[in-house]
């Protein structure tokens, strides 16, 4: 199944548990998609072409956000289902946006950093007609991070002669960026955690917790776990992953000279796919999408599985799970935390009046613990389980703005 008829399978089971399928026609649509070819110049004087998308699934709670995504394999239909699930991680997160999503075909492993930038450029001058502060906020996603949106955010202000920080988010703390941003779709995971900790009694100190990935929002997640007293017991990056049965400390993941993603290999070997079955009561898929699949799903061994990927786990794995009777925050709850501060930076780029690193994540970590409280009394009131909870969260509040139009 692909990802625009999965999300798409989500949206309909959605609406229809809610009375409201009458809507699905309506939001199985982008409002708006747009295709872009732009020439960029190349280091050796050459041109080339370049395809990106801009897909704005809804506007109808607020301006469409989501960010672009660097990639080979992006696909019109990838970001029209990415644009769809923003537009519900966004109601979930009881944030004021709809949803968006963009990205270009672009293998960033071949191009150097000054062509780099020439594509964010172009990029951002062939869809600055359909973006800006009120109508669509793009921000980083996959292979994309700060730098790419300071110099789109410099080149959508250049061409508007004034200053327009608000247009993107995700920016550099230098330039107009947020405090906390940078930590904060792992944080959001981690006060997720926190919140169930409390809510079911635990004892940190006897959690075990494997994260898979290492990158961008895993990494901060996982020095949020350890500082909770979680055990982290196993941890990987691309390359592999490294387990230690008593937990790992901060150091030890950091403190050898690797680039950052790349997890010091400080405990025992263990291969990618093994650390995904280890018998834990935390399961973090935090790198890639489609990671537990109908082939290994009936091997997780976790209590808890928390979505900090988009997309990691497959519908088919998702039934097995809920067989299993293994307890599941799904990724448009579990990694709303980025966006929220997304949000935030918006605020404060808006109003000029910027707060600390403990206003922000306080901030952050009230909101996403009310949406996860939100989100058991969903599960509980309409005896579903986590990932339709979820979806059902997301698609009540968009059909309630829709709604709220409508003459009576
Ligand atoms: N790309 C991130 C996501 O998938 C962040 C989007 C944003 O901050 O707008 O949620």
């Amino acid at each position: 199944m692909s990802e625009l008829e999965d999300a798409r399978q989500n949206l309909e089971e959605a609406l229809n548990a809610i009375g409201k399928e009458e809507y699905y026609d309506h939001l199985k649509h982008p409002e708006r998609f747009v295709e872009v070819n732009f020439p960029v110049s190349m280091d050796d004087g050459s041109k080339k072409v370049f395809t990106g998308y801009r897909s704005q699934h809804s506007t109808v709670r607020g301006p469409g956000k989501g960010g672009i995504r660097f990639s080979p394999n992006v696909n019109e239909e990838e970001v029209k289902a990415l644009s769809i699930w923003m537009s519900l991680k966004c109601a979930v997160a009881d944030i004021p946006y709809g949803g968006a999503k963009g990205g270009v075909i672009v293998d960033t492993e071949e191009i150097s950093h000054a062509e780099e930038e020439r594509l964010s450029r172009r990029y951002i001058d062939a869809i600055a007609e359909v973006i800006g502060v009120n109508h669509d906020v793009p921000a980083p996603d996959m292979n994309t991070t700060s730098k790419h949106m300071a110099w789109m955010m410099d080149e959508y202000s250049s061409d508007n002669r004034e200053h327009r920080p608000g247009v993107i988010t995700g920016k550099p703390v230098e330039a107009f960026g947020s405090e906390g941003r940078d930590v904060a779709t792992g944080y959001g995971a981690a006060y997720v955690i926190e919140r169930i900790i409390e809510d079911e009694n635990l004892n940190p100190d006897e959690l075990t917790a494997a994260i898979q990935g290492f990158g961008n929002a895993a990494s901060p997640a996982v020095k949020k776990l350890i500082d909770m007293g979680v055990n982290v017991v196993a941890v990987s990056d691309h390359i592999g992953a490294t387990y230690n049965e008593n937990g790992f400390t901060r150091e030890e993941l950091t403190s050898c000279d690797n680039d950052p993603g790349i997890v010091c290999k400080a405990g025992e070997d263990l291969e990618n796919g093994e650390l995904l079955e280890l018998e834990v009561d935390f399961l973090v898929p935090a790198a890639i999408e489609n990671v537990i699949t109908e082939e290994n799903a009936d091997n997780v061994s976790a209590d808890y599985v928390v979505e900090i990927a988009n997309g990691p786990t497959t519908r088919e794995a998702d039934e097995i799970l809920e067989e299993k009777d293994i307890t599941m925050v799904p990724g448009i709850l579990a990694n709303s935390g980025g966006v929220t501060v997304s949000y935030y930076e918006w605020v404060q780029n808006r109003t000029g009046e910027y707060w600390t690193k403990e206003e922000v994540l306080e901030r952050l970590r009230e909101n996403i613990q009310n949406a996860y409280e939100q989100f058991r009394q969903v599960q509980e009131e309409e005896d579903v389980y986590g990932r339709q909870a979820a979806y059902i969260m997301g698609a009540r509040k968009i059909v309630e703005a829709l709604e709220s139009r409508e003459y009576m």
